[in-house]
């Protein structure tokens, strides 16, 4: 029998539903298990833990698929937990968010490894873990079965699945991508999706409702938007009212179909300003240039994917919500964003209180932000809450 029996103690974190099992607590592997086979674990004393899925390559060596000694993994398995989690989002999500969400959020929805987005009639399946790869073939056989969508594409092309030995790969896994590209509404304004090079799978769908938040606060202000990727608060500013938006990027692909974007909607086009900069330099220049604002959103990519670059991270969140604190008009507005799992929101609200001082700038917060509820977030699992965001209010 292929197993893995804890050292003295080390039950403890999966006695409290943690999911992830690290090579540190192991004291021996039985039976020879390959790369993402199904393996039982069991306390030092013989106890049954939980069915987890090994990682022979990761220092999370094994993550588990179930707690229940009487369950088997296999398709029945995964085919119910599947649709178990799409369910959930019909029942969470109003039709208004329109046809794109995540159905599958890794460890979140007992699937870890496993991250399945829809936009409109394509899917897009993301793998992460060796137990999510074991699965591959039945997991999109499942996610096609389910959707009954015309397309299953597949961006297994992060960065994290190096820590798990597996090499990058994307590609179309069931039928064919629209000729027309893919194309998604939220919330009511219409976007292209670039789910063959696009960041994760295309989009950040878990900042869907906090554009919406965003744009309904921007009528009649000056908005800066930086890091604006595809132009998805730049738009919902523009819906909302705004008598001016300045989007800044570094990619000049994202800034190409965030152009793309405000053409596909009856907007006026004359209000965006789209600029290729690093936004670290820009801020300084627009300083420099004595410019100010009164909405600024800051949701810059991931800076500490762990704890262990939460320093580094720091500084770079404090050097641009200082340089963005003072670009402020009085009474105006911060929308600022971590993504960084490395960096938990008190002290993403900590950077902000130092940026806050060292600006010479009164600031409060008068909203928080966190990701939409088709990104849920198991208690027992908080790594899982790795989006945070805070409405600060300059006086
Ligand atoms: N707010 C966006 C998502 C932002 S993703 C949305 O709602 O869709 C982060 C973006 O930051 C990416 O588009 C990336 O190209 C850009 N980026 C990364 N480093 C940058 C830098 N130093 N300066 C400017 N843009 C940067």
């Amino acid at each position: 029998m292929k197993q893995l029996i804890l050292k003295p103690g080390r039950e403890k974190s999966l006695a409290r539903r943690h999911p992830w099992i690290f090579s540190g607590a192991l004291a021996r592997v039985q039976g020879d298990p390959g790369s993402g086979d199904i393996v039982a674990v069991r306390s030092n004393g013989g106890e049954f833990l939980a069915w987890a899925a090994y990682s022979p390559a990761s220092q999370i060596r094994a993550r588990v698929w179930s707690w229940d000694e009487r369950e088997r993994i296999g398709c029945d398995f995964l085919h119910a937990r599947l649709l178990q989690a799409a369910a959930a989002r019909e029942r969470l999500l109003s039709a208004e968010v329109g046809d794109a969400r995540r159905l599958v959020h890794g460890e979140s929805d007992g699937l870890p490894g496993v991250i399945v987005d829809r936009y409109g009639d394509v899917v897009v399946l993301q793998l992460l873990s060796a137990g999510a790869e074991r699965w591959r073939d039945e997991l999109t056989e499942c996610v096609r079965e389910l959707t009954g969508c015309a397309c299953v594409y597949e961006r297994s092309d992060a960065d994290v699945r190096e820590l798990e030995g597996l090499p990058a790969r994307s590609g179309v896994l069931h039928g064919a991508l629209p000729t027309a590209g893919v194309q998604i509404s939220e919330h009511g304004i219409r976007y292209g999706v670039d789910v063959v090079h696009g960041h994760k799978t295309g989009f950040y769908l878990d900042q869907r409702d906090n554009r919406k938040r965003v744009g309904e606060l921007a009528r009649d202000r000056d908005v800066l938007n930086c890091f604006c990727y595809t132009g998805g608060f730049t738009l919902n500013a523009l819906a909302g009212g705004a008598k001016s938006v300045l989007s800044v990027d570094s990619s000049d692909g994202a800034l190409a179909l965030a152009q793309d974007n405000l053409r596909r909607n009856a907007l006026d086009a004359g209000r965006a300003e789209w600029l290729e900069a690093d936004v670290f330099k820009h801020l300084r220049t627009l300083r420099d240039q004595g410019k100010s604002f009164d909405l600024i959103v800051l949701d810059p990519p991931k800076f500490a994917p762990t704890a262990a670059f939460a320093e580094k991270a720091a500084r770079g969140y404090k050097d641009i919500n200082l340089l963005a604190l003072k670009l402020l008009r009085s009474g105006g507005l911060l929308a600022s964003f971590s993504c960084s799992g490395g960096v938990p929101a008190d002290l993403f609200q900590k950077i902000l209180a130092g940026a806050a001082l060292d600006a010479g700038v009164q600031a409060s917060i008068v909203g928080h932000f966190s990701a939409a509820a088709d990104h849920p977030v198991l208690l027992s699992f908080p790594e899982g809450d790795y989006l945070k965001g805070l409405l600060l209010r300059c006086s």
